[in-house]
């Protein structure tokens, strides 16, 4: 026994020393060489400032992080040199909410989220049209509430610029579609219809439909769709992959799929082209049994995780949004006298959410109104109660958390539940300021997107952008959680300003906060010996940049996995936010 241990505590100081000797036996000193250096950069390792200029990375790994001189020691003939020219160095953004397939499918539709008038959404739609007349169908997203007169679209609006083919057009939020009169005939949609569970079709004076369908009642034009075929719905995700990489995401976390789309990113990983790390959350829908629950265990039994792609997580519905009154609140809208439409009854939730966690799943609740999180956290609680936690520990997670409770803006910490959120959701444009800020009335309206008080309290953030509900791209979510204002600085004072975050720690959020989101921060998030090298080269330097154009960076390269998957002057430029 002695003699074991001391052995080996000599291998390990005669190791290093013996290496270091081998090296040195005719070229001077020469370090191992390096697959890839990024060096003359201001690289920002996370957790507080950057302190260091230079990586090295062997294979897919980092091995060496410090200054310009130091990592160039690792250059060999056969080494990748990339000159970050001063730009800020970061670990991938890992983007904790997103909707990847949509987002793919998002790249090919009509976008409406820059419309401000009901005529520039009809504009956007009659250009999307000419530019391919044939279509079947006209498929757009994006719209936001606060472009239409009254906060909802109509029929009429959208028969002025397609009349002949069903047009659908999707909200940004996903919880509401605006539908032609072509559309609402071919799905057979008419004042005699009656309103699906958890669903609405809106109607006007007279009863009949107004092309509005909110929550469930989407479902009944989302029939006439054609689905794309496996093979196409494939060449959606690695058109995804190419967005990500050209905005330095290379981590992503899929707030609910099926197990069929699940198996469409494992053929990718068996392809060897699943280039962007993928998380994901299986749906559960109200009445999920232990069936259910069985399925996705065999799931996770045949995928137990690789560096590329795992599960292990369950995805919940508590409510839908605050611009049409779906989310549920603790007491009536401020224009309504409603509380929104919760998707699970309590009982529904607290079991479902036991059940998972007693089998080690994590789980990821949409909340969105104050007691659409409350029935989170509580049945958090609830489960905490019934069994000790899992080895590896619990991390439940709530996603979006709008308009939260005071009272419950401690018990994240408490609970140790992550508040994953999008920043760029609390963007202060019409449709939050008119809509959202007014549906909820002025004192809840006090703790919108409340990051800070929830990390002040000591509770985790994760960021992302649930996209396709905003774009994939990173920088517009950053402005928003470092100034609280749009992207053209409105308004001035900033929008509940108190939930700005430093920079340091809006960068921490979207790599190792979302990194611990997932049980990865030992392996992504930061960049030290020993993590993924998946590294992104910025333009500029963030930590000098005056924290009104923080936002104008561009990606210069994004590196994954230890290769150069996208860079600026070779790849399709990445857009100004
Ligand atoms: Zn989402």
């Amino acid at each position: 026994m002695i003699t074991f241990r001391t052995r080996s505590r000599l291998l390990d100081t005669v190791g290093p020393l013996a290496l270091l000797g081998l090296a040195g036996c005719n070229t001077g000193p020469k370090a191992e060489p390096a697959d890839l250096i990024i060096v003359n950069g201001k690289l920002y390792p996370g957790g507080g400032a950057p302190t260091a200029e230079a990586v090295a990375v062997r294979g897919n790994e980092i091995f060496a992080v410090g200054t310009s001189a130091e990592i160039d020691t690792h250059r060999s003939e056969a080494t990748t040199v990339i000159d970050a020219k001063g730009g800020t160095v970061l670990p991938g953004f890992n983007d904790a909410h997103v909707h990847f397939l949509s987002g793919g499918e998002s790249l090919d539709r009509v976008n409406l989220f820059d419309a401000e008038t009901v005529g520039d959404a009809q504009q956007a739609i009659r250009d999307f049209v000419s530019s391919a007349p044939d279509r079947p169908l006209v498929l757009g997203r994006g719209w936001l509430y606060g472009t239409f007169p009254g906060g909802l679209p109509t029929r009429q609006q959208l028969d002025e610029v397609v009349s002949d083919r069903p047009a659908l057009m999707e909200c940004y939020d996903g919880h509401t579609v605006w539908a032609n009169s072509k559309a609402l005939a071919l799905a057979g949609i008419t004042r005699d219809t009656p309103d699906p569970p958890n669903g609405l079709i809106v109607r006007d004076a007279m009863g009949e439909p107004t092309g509005v369908l909110k929550e469930s009642a989407q479902g009944l034009v989302n029939e006439i769709l054609p689905q794309p075929t496996h093979e196409e719905k494939l060449e959606l995700i690695k058109k995804a992959i190419r967005r990500a990489q050209s905005l330095g995401v290379t981590s992503v976390q899929n707030a609910g799929m099926d197990p069929d789309e699940f198996e469409l990113y494992a053929e990718l990983e068996r392809r060897g082209e699943l280039d962007v790390r993928m998380y994901a959350a299986l749906s559960a829908p109200p009445g999920f049994s232990e069936e259910d629950a069985a399925r996705y265990e065999e799931l996770l039994k045949l995928h137990p995780g690789t560096p590329l792609l795992k599960t292990g997580a369950i995805k919940m519905f508590a409510d839908g949004v605050i611009e049409s009154h779906t989310a549920a609140v603790l007491e009536p809208y401020a224009n309504l006298d409603a509380t929104g439409i919760p998707n699970y009854t309590v009982e529904d939730m607290n079991r479902i959410v036991s059940m998972m966690d007693g089998k080690g799943w994590q789980i990821f609740i949409h909340a969105i109104g104050d007691r659409g999180i409350r029935m989170a956290l509580d049945a958090y609680a609830y489960a905490a109660e019934a069994h000790a936690p899992p080895a590896r520990g619990r991390r439940h997670r709530i996603e979006h958390i709008e308009a939260v409770s005071a009272a419950d803006i401690p018990r994240f910490a408490r609970l140790g539940v992550i508040a994953s959120m999008q920043p760029f959701h609390a963007n202060p444009i019409p449709n939050v300021l008119e809509v959202w800020a007014v549906n909820v009335g002025a004192e809840r309206a006090s703790r919108a997107w409340a990051w800070k008080s929830i990390k002040d309290a000591g509770g985790r953030l994760a960021f992302g952008t649930d996209w396709p509900v905003v774009d994939l791209d990173p920088r517009p979510g950053i402005h928003t959680a470092l100034t609280r204002r749009t992207l053209d600085g409105k308004p001035e004072a900033g929008f509940v300003p108190e939930q700005r975050l430093p920079l340091e720690d809006v960068l921490d959020t979207w790599t190792a906060g979302s990194a611990y989101a997932s049980f990865e921060e030992e392996r992504k998030g930061t960049l030290a010996p020993g993590m993924l090298a998946d590294l992104v080269v910025l333009s500029t330097d963030l930590f000098v940049a005056p924290i009104e154009t923080v936002k104008d960076f561009q990606v210069e390269t994004t590196v994954f996995d230890g290769r150069v998957v996208y860079s600026r002057g070779n790849g399709a430029a990445s857009a100004s936010p």
